[in-house]
């Protein structure tokens, strides 16, 4: 298909928020893909914040960083994974990114003396957003995302900005998918279809026709329910689908398939033909995932436990790597400042392994160093993501290497030994937002290493989000006390990833960067496969032949749809 014919997909939500219109926007994007279609997601965020960047993991979960270093919502990892298509700097627009735009143009002067409006300028410059994904790889279809839920007053000029759209490419090209809940009421035995309506009505009064309404719900649908919705809706009975909960999200684009979500969209909605989709790979994995029989545990070390979506794609790689190895991942989940209680470090000593993912400040940090002691010591297989680096260096350098006190200056810029120290690049900076080193770049790995014998290439790319470093000036003393320097910038000026030699220890491997964020259901990131390999082996677990899955066709998440 050429530019021209971009198709426009818009995902809005009714009736409560965290229905899982992320997966929804996923599974869509998933479907289309696999009918031989290009496909461009972008989710939009009502909120103020130019980016998620500055954000507490508490009020937003992780946050996503992209190839191309944008620092975003939650929600484009489910997209990468769920369609393998690596989202940019354009998938995820907030309300403060479009203000910020606007306002920087109005100071120019720009707008040559008019009065600067959310209609028309906000609105303008949302639909401008819009067009710029149609034109990334001659996209077939660019799928929205809108963050919020229908009545809200912060979404109103992004749901005004989609309406004014199809007036512009034509209403043929553009299609609107509500999603809502229809709720159980226990009491009176019932699904409830008043707010599907009320929701759907909601937006027809901002001017906007749903296209296909699809229903959360705990159990499926019946006919008669679908047919209620439909007849309200103005829709055919096709339209309204029933995304009722399921246990393994990676399962909602083949749930939606069966409904014949994919062939609405294309034949019914847009008149389009497309070859039929081929699904046997991302089947391949749901199976295999249903079917996992041994479990191991793996500590999960964090000062956000309390909230799982804070490591969610680290909780995914570590369920992908399961998946390849044919076991269970089970999580458990330890704030880092219990470690040193009696019981946490018993419980510690009895998994089969323990990551420390990524974080900033110095609260938890102590409880941090203490589990990779124990990692260390008990030979317990070590992931160490970022911070978690930060974590392995500083302990080793205290308690292996003879430097006592040995910390990052980010958590004590008076450490005698500052084993991790800010970035050269990073000391003048004022900003907080968007100035991490951040987004891919390669990573040069050293034959011999453990990460070497993982990736099986001499380089790769890697997402970062950090600002501190392992320092230089201290190197060579790690180095000498036994820490492999198992990758490092092309240059050799920063490090990558630091690890100990098989020999002593089963898998001791942390890098600077987050593998977490590239890893997808049939190919898991490889320090994570190679940790899980490890965990499984101190398990007792038998090695189980990979699975064999063919390229762009998977994978999963905790949100169901
Ligand atoms: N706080 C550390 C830094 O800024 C680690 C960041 C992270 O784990 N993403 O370098």
């Amino acid at each position: 298909m050429s530019q021209t014919e971009t198709r426009f997909i818009f995902i809005t939500g009714g009736v409560v928020s965290s229905l899982g219109k992320g997966i929804a926007a996923a599974s869509i994007g998933r479907l289309l893909r696999s009918r031989g279609l290009s496909v461009q997601i972008q989710k939009f965020d009502p909120y103020i914040n130019v980016d998620p960047g500055t954000m507490s993991p508490y009020q937003h979960g992780e946050v996503f960083v992209t190839e191309d270093g944008a620092e975003t919502d939650l929600d484009l990892g489910h997209y990468e994974r769920f369609t393998d298509a690596n989202a940019s700097k354009g998938s995820n627009v907030t309300a403060g990114g479009i203000y910020n735009t606007v306002i920087r143009r109005e100071r120019r002067g720009d707008y040559l003396g008019a009065t600067v409006q959310v209609v028309p300028h906000i609105t303008d410059e949302i639909k401008q957003r819009i067009r710029v994904m149609a034109d990334r790889d001659d996209a077939d279809f660019v799928i929205t995302e809108i963050g919020g839920t229908v009545g809200d007053i912060e979404s109103l000029p992004f749901l005004e900005a989609i309406r004014q759209f199809p007036v512009e490419v034509g209403r043929r090209r553009c299609m609107f998918i509500h999603l809502t809940l229809v709720p159980y009421i226990g009491h009176a035995g019932e699904l409830k279809t008043k707010p599907t309506q009320h929701s759907v009505n909601e937006l027809r009064r901002i001017g906007i026709n749903a296209d296909m309404v699809l229903c959360r719900s705990e159990s499926e649908l019946s006919l008669d329910i679908r047919k209620k919705i439909a007849l309200f809706a103005s829709l055919p009975v096709d339209a309204v689908v029933s995304g009722y909960d399921v246990k393994d999200v990676y399962s909602v684009p083949l749930v939606f398939h069966d409904q014949g979500v994919d062939d609405f969209i294309l034949k019914e909605h847009f008149g389009i033909d497309a070859p039929p989709p081929d699904l046997a790979g991302w089947k391949a994995i749901i199976d295999r995932a249903a079917a996992l029989k041994d479990e191991v545990r793996i500590a999960l070390v964090g000062k956000y436990v309390q909230l799982e979506d804070a490591y969610l794609s680290v909780v995914e790689a570590l369920r992908h790597s399961g998946i390849h190895h044919g076991c269970r991942v089970k999580v458990e989940w330890i704030d880092s400042e219990t470690v040193g209680e009696p019981e946490v470090d018993e419980l510690l000593r009895g998994v089969d392994g323990i990551l420390i993912p990524g974080g900033f400040g110095g609260r938890g940090f102590e409880g941090k160093i203490a589990a990779a002691k124990i990692a260390r010591e008990e030979k317990i297989p070590y992931l160490g993501v970022c911070l978690g680096m930060h974590v392995a260096v500083s302990e080793f350098a205290r308690h292996v290497a003879d430097m006592p006190g040995a910390n990052s200056t980010e958590m004590d810029p008076e450490t005698p030994f500052p084993v991790i120290d800010l970035l050269p690049e990073q000391r003048e900076i004022a900003d907080m937002g968007g100035t991490m080193r951040l987004g891919a770049d390669p990573v040069k790995l050293h034959p011999g290493t453990r990460a070497y014998e993982a990736y099986g290439e001499s380089v790769v790319y890697e997402r970062h989000r950090h600002r501190y470093e392992v320092n230089n000036h201290l190197k060579k003393q790690l180095e000498t006390a036994g820490l492999v320097f198992g990758g490092t910038t092309p240059d050799d000026r920063l490090v990558e990833i630091t690890e100990l030699p098989r020999e002593v220890h089963p898998y001791y491997v942390a890098s600077q960067f987050h593998p977490e964020f590239k890893s997808r259901p049939d190919r898991p990131s490889p320090l994570f496969r190679e940790f899980v390999g490890a965990a499984h082996e101190r398990h007792g677990g038998e090695p189980v032949a990979a699975p064999s899955v063919d390229g762009a066709d998977v994978t999963a998440s905790r949100l169901n749809v």
